[in-house]
């Protein structure tokens, strides 16, 4: 029945958010991390796997893409995207 808060020499167990395993603090990256290295380290990768996918879905579909773009800039009041050669480009 220890508050562990008033005892800081034996840091406590944390709960990741993401795999919600209890790890001791060293799992975690700092203190106020929610979410231990590992789950961070499957995050980045998946994100860089976001990235390369979402490049190709655009190759895949440009037009439609600098369409939706133009649409989302003019909707939030900013200056279309110069376009860069825009030979391609009606
Ligand atoms: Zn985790």
């Amino acid at each position: 029945m220890r508050d562990q808060r008033s005892n800081p020499g034996v840091p406590a167990d944390r709960t990741c958010d993401r795999c919600g395993e209890a790890k001791p603090p060293s799992d975690f990256s700092n203190r106020e991390a929610s979410v231990c290295r590992r789950c961070r380290r499957i995050a980045r990768f998946s994100r860089a796997a976001r990235r390369a996918a979402i490049a190709h879905l655009i190759a895949a579909h440009q037009a439609e893409y600098e369409a939706l773009l133009r649409r989302e800039q003019a909707k939030q009041g900013q200056p279309p995207t110069e376009r860069r050669g825009g030979s391609d480009v009606v």
